[in-house]
């Protein structure tokens, strides 16, 4: 837990800078005083062997002198086999010194022992010549002498050699005492090399007694040495009693109370006592002399070898014990390194597969889409920081997904909706109904296709100012949208226009669905506390695999309907059954031909004579387009007109019929100079200045008076271009061509218009005509239009006069001008010139 806290750096040093620090401190420390123990140990083994080659040298030279000594007091060849395997012994004792020395070579340079070590045997490679001598002069005692001096050299050499040992050993110690702080291993060993040199003194002290006694005499040399001896022995054994380390201590205070051991020190004590007496010495022979120190000498030669065993043995224990220290260092930092490899692996792994979780989320984020992803984050190192970055950053990167989604949202609910009624726009609309057109071929469906216009809509905006007419088309759209199912689709197509998609339906459910609508529409709307009654059309057409359309034609189908209940009086459906289909189809055709019909001329006016009913004169013409189709023949205005309309020809037709107008104008000029010729313009001109410079155009070009010209309009165009017609009209006015209301009576609109427009004749619609004699509310209508006129000072014509007796209540009424087929059906060029021949006359 901790260790995941801690940076990755501070973990890999804590994990190699850590363990190596103690690995060193252990290696330097422990390591190396249990190497030191080891070693000093073992040379402690390697000098107890070394003294006990010395000794075996120093004895069986000893016993050599001693056998020596006899067969030279026996002056004869008594002892002589005994002493010639003697110095068989000694010279071996030699060799295996020598043989040892070979073998631990290194371990006695290192205590430098070795050249002492190879001195003495120099000294003992001498011997042969001593003995020689020896064996030449058996009856002479300078012979012995000889070989003595020779013996004791050697024994002082090794007397020296064990002096050095004894500091070596005491060098070796010292350096054990760090393992064993009571020195045992360092007594001991002290105690046995006194033993050792013990042992020396003793066989000095036998050779130097045993001199005094096989010669009888003995001179200042002998007791000195004698003296010396015993002294240094003396000192030394009470030295090993009095130690409490040494092992053999037990069996020395024994041996020290044998009686041979106290028999000799009493013979040395009353010899040294009577040195000043030497000749007159009685004691014990030469052979029982050297019977009784031999013995001694045996005795502590036990005490060696018990001490000398018992401290090779704590030497070699020590020495496996710290062998098994170094083992069990080994072993341990075999584990700690082990154990480092396992944690830098376990680290490693840790560190790998966090990095791969990261990897593994990240690539699931980006497969899948999917930026709720989050790591668990424990700890606090440089992985987990990474984490913790990509976490936020992940979440950043959902939130700006997230906003760019809600954008996206709202950019696409927007372009696919209408921004006041919040149905569908064109876009949505059309796309839903391409989809399911797409989906006929599929599935064998049957949908409806709904154009709902509302009546005067322009009126509503007029009347109460757009923001109730925004109102109005929201209360609209909302009873649309409850009166049809949740996947049917209502949309707005523009301004007043709205489309509906019924889909899976029957025409007999369609047109239920239509008359609920009408229905609902005929509620009133109550808009801040204004009472409003609005009045709809509608064209339906359908859709299904057999005669499945693409999205515009089905919406020029429904659009044809709508026309068509338009026309028929508004505030009613139509389907488009089998006859508007013919007659659409018929429009299709004449649709494509119109823009050349209109080029070539094919549709040219045909006049109809305006009469002044008091005079009975011909006052005017009214011209009326008519289209010779090459194929069909003769094509009705109401046809065309509306084609041109939608088609964005009117203005080409408007000038061409105009054009064709004033060149009949001027050749009927030549039988009427005042002629007037009156000219229908359709609404949508009445907002363009094309009309007043294409007149004024004509005017100049024909060389007419402007007050030839009369233009009709419909009082339709004062409720859909109203502000904009009124400037272009009263310039026109201005130039002198006047204004004539057609179908006046007929329009919805308020007749204050009439003060404000520059207008110059009301033109009574042929309905109200037809009237006459039938119907006396419309012969009131006609006699209130008549009067209406006169009071505004307006002239009036009536058209559509078909019979005497309507021309007679127009006259007894007032009425100033007429026409119809009762006096002329419009007539080509040439008939209008017969007739106004005839009236000229
Ligand atoms: P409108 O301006 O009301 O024209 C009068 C219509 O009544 C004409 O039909 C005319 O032929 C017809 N008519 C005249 N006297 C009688 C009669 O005694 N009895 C009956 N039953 N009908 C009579 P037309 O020529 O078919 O024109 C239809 C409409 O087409 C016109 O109605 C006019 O609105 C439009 N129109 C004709 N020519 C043009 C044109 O050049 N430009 C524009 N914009 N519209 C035109
Ligand atoms: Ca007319
Ligand atoms: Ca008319």
């Amino acid at each position: 837990m901790l260790l995941s806290r801690l940076s990755i750096n501070l973990k890999l040093l804590l994990l190699c800078a850590v363990p190596l620090l103690l690995l060193i401190i252990f290696l330097s420390r422990e390591g190396n005083n249990l190497y030191e123990i080891q070693k000093n140990s073992y040379q402690t083994k390697v000098i107890v062997e070394f003294g006990l080659q010395l000794d075996n040298i120093a004895h069986n030279h000893a016993i050599e002198r001693g056998l020596t000594a006899g067969f030279l007091g026996s002056a004869g060849t008594y002892g002589k086999d005994k002493l010639f395997k003697q110095r068989e012994k000694s010279d071996r004792a030699v060799d295996d010194l020598n043989t040892f020395i070979e073998t631990h070579q290194s371990d006695l340079k290192y205590i430098n022992a070795e050249a002492n070590a190879d001195s003495l045997i120099d000294l003992l490679k001498q011997k042969p010549i001593v003995r020689n001598k020896v064996d030449q002069l058996t009856n002479d005692y300078t012979a012995f002498n000889y070989y003595t001096s020779v013996n004791k050299t050697a024994i002082d050499k090794i007397d020296l050699l064990t002096t050095f040992i004894e500091d070596q050993t005491l060098d070796t110690i010292d350096m054990l005492s760090t393992f064993n702080e009571d020195n045992t291993l360092r007594g001991e060993l002290l105690s046995l090399v006194e033993m050792i040199w013990l042992k020396e003194r003793a066989g000095q002290s036998r050779g130097a007694l045993n001199e005094v006694f096989s010669k009888g005499a003995s001179s200042v040399h002998v007791y000195t040495s004698i003296f010396t001896f015993t002294k240094d022995f003396s000192s030394t054994l009470e030295k090993l009693i009095n130690n409490r380390r040494f092992h053999a201590k037990p069996t020395l205070i024994e041996l020290s109370r044998k009686s041979f051991f106290n028999e000799i020190d009493l013979i040395q004590n009353n010899f040294l006592k009577q040195s000043d007496r030497l000749n007159n010495i009685q004691g014990p022979t030469s052979e029982q002399w050297f019977t009784l120190a031999t013995q001694r000498i045996d005795a502590i030669n036990s005490i060696i070898s018990e001490q000398t065993s018992y401290t090779l043995n704590e030497a070699l224990q020590i020495h496996a014990q710290s062998q098994r220290y170094l083992m069990l260092g080994g072993i341990m930092m075999l584990a700690l390194i082990s154990a480092l490899i396992f944690l830098s692996y376990y680290i490693a792994r840790n560190i790998s597969s966090r990095i791969k979780n990261i990897d593994m989320l990240l690539t699931r984020s980006i497969n899948d889409n999917d930026l709720s992803v989050k790591m668990d984050i424990h700890g606090n190192d440089e992985v987990t920081h990474i984490a913790k970055g990509i976490n936020s950053y992940i979440s950043w990167l959902k939130d700006v997904v997230g906003n760019i989604k809600a954008t996206s949202l709202e950019h696409e609910y927007s372009a696919s909706h209408d921004g006041l009624t919040k149905i569908a726009n064109r876009n949505l609309f059309i796309s839903r109904l391409t989809l399911l057109i797409d989906q006929l071929y599929r599935h064998d469906r049957h949908h409806a296709l709904m154009y709902i216009d509302l009546d005067f809509f322009k009126k509503i905006n007029d009347q109460y100012g757009h923001a109730i007419g925004d109102q109005v088309l929201k209360i609209f759209a909302d009873r649309l949208v409850a009166q049809i199912r949740k996947f049917d689709t209502a949309a707005r197509l523009g301004g007043d226009e709205f489309a509906v998609i019924l889909e899976e339906i029957t025409s007999d459910q369609a047109q239920l669905v239509a008359k609920k609508i009408l229905k609902e529409m005929q509620k009133p709307l109550v808009i801040d506390g204004t009472k409003i009654n609005i009045t709809i059309s509608i064209g339906i057409t359908f859709f299904s695999k057999d005669e499945s359309q693409d999205p515009t034609a089905l919406l020029n189908q429904a659009d044809h309907a709508l026309y068509d209940a338009k026309k028929s009086g508004r505030k009613q459906y139509r389907c488009f059954d089998k006859a508007l289909k013919k007659q659409f189809e018929e429009n299709a055709r004449l649709e494509s031909d119109l823009e050349v019909a209109i080029a070539n001329e094919e549709i040219s006016p045909h006049f109809q004579p305006q009469y002044c009913l008091s005079t009975q004169r011909i006052v005017g013409l009214e011209a009326l387009a008519r289209w010779h189709h090459p194929q069909k023949g003769f094509v009705p205005p109401d046809k065309f007109i509306p084609l041109a309309e939608k088609l964005s020809l009117i203005s080409l037709l408007t000038t061409s019929i105009m054009r064709q107008s004033c060149t009949s104008l001027l050749s009927f000029m030549d039988i009427k100079p005042n002629l007037k010729i009156a000219i229908n313009i359709s609404g949508s001109e009445c907002s363009n200045l094309h009309i007043y410079h294409l007149t004024q155009l004509l005017i100049e070009e024909n060389k007419i008076r402007p007050e030839q010209i009369e233009l009709e309009i419909t009082e339709s165009v004062l409720v859909d271009h109203p502000e904009s017609s009124i400037g272009i009209l009263t310039a026109l006015h201005d130039s002198g061509v006047s204004i004539a209301i057609d179908d006046f009576g007929t329009g919805y609109s308020s007749l204050s218009y009439l003060t404000s427009l520059p207008i110059d004749i009301l033109k009574i619609d042929m309905s109200f005509v037809q009237g006459i004699g039938v119907d006396p509310q419309q012969e009131i209508i006609i006699k209130i239009i008549i009067d209406l006129a006169k009071q505004l000072s307006l002239k009036v014509i009536a058209e559509g006069i078909e019979t005497q007796e309507q021309e007679d209540f127009l006259v007894e009424n007032g009425c100033d001008y007429g026409q119809g087929y009762f006096y002329s059906k419009p007539c080509s060029a040439q008939d209008i010139k017969k007739l106004l021949e005839l009236d000229h006359r």
